[in-house]
């Protein structure tokens, strides 16, 4: 019997379906990738939108998932194949509020070669604490179709993660998590222009790239996170079409 569940926020709904929308706005998701919130009454429970292009989420389409990715209200609706990230990951850290799966194209090339992505600027602080790379080989054997299907694959991904803000999946994309979805949504911005950026100083420097020190990195973060609501209003009035 499934008991039945406390409605979410309104106001977490609303910003679910607009980090959706500004995700996509900002290049960070395409027609795939996908965004999540952990339910704000219960904390064994998360919502993700059914299966669909992010850029057109609306608020009818966020269904509720338990920590297993059984979703309890999507009736005919189908689900994301790699729900399985969000769940598993919750689980892991009970400090995460909010993740964000994405193919962010610049990120990418640092996947799949040995070039970590360190922070190379102020907004990128949480990448200090390191993103390493999840190689799905390691857990799924060499014949996957690269995608997290399945539980297994979920828990593997979220090990690897440990206790990083990033992680990157070698050829597929990357898992962002924050303890706050407006967090989430930032760092996965910063994420992808980070690594766009410290891509064009490897050129540039021919290899020699001064990054963040690891204390400069934690403080830049400190500073960072209470000023996110500022370029939030912004991406939300440009992804929403001038709305509020
Ligand atoms: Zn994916």
């Amino acid at each position: 019997m499934t008991l039945p569940v406390d409605a979410p926020d309104p106001a977490l709904l609303d910003d679910l379906v607009a980090a959706n929308r500004i995700l996509y706005s900002e290049g960070v998701v395409d027609g795939f990738g996908h965004v999540s919130a952990r339910h704000d009454k219960e904390p064994g429970r998360f919502l993700l939108a059914r299966s669909m292009a992010p850029g057109l989420v609306t608020g009818d389409d966020i269904l509720t998932f338990d920590l297993d990715s059984n979703a309890v209200d999507a009736g005919s609706r189908a689900l994301y194949l790699e729900r399985f990230i969000h769940s598993e990951i919750y689980k892991a850290r009970p400090d995460v509020a909010a993740i964000v799966h994405s193919h962010s194209p610049s990120v990418i090339p640092f996947g799949a070669t040995a070039v970590a992505l360190r922070p190379i600027y102020h907004m990128s602080g949480f990448l200090g604490a390191g993103a390493p790379v999840f190689e799905i080989r390691d857990a799924g054997g060499d014949d996957t179709d690269m995608l997290i299907r399945s539980p297994a694959l979920g828990a593997a991904l979220a090990r690897r993660l440990g206790g990083a803000a990033v992680a990157l999946l070698r050829g597929h994309g990357n898992v962002v998590v924050a303890p706050s979805l407006r967090l989430a949504v930032f760092r996965a911005i910063y994420t992808e222009i980070n690594a766009r950026l410290e891509a064009e100083a490897l050129l540039l420097g021919q290899g020699r790239v001064t990054f963040l020190n690891e204390k400069e990195a934690a403080a830049a973060a400190a500073a960072n996170s209470p000023q996110v609501g500022r370029a939030w209003e912004l991406w939300k009035h440009k992804a929403m079409g001038g709305s509020r």
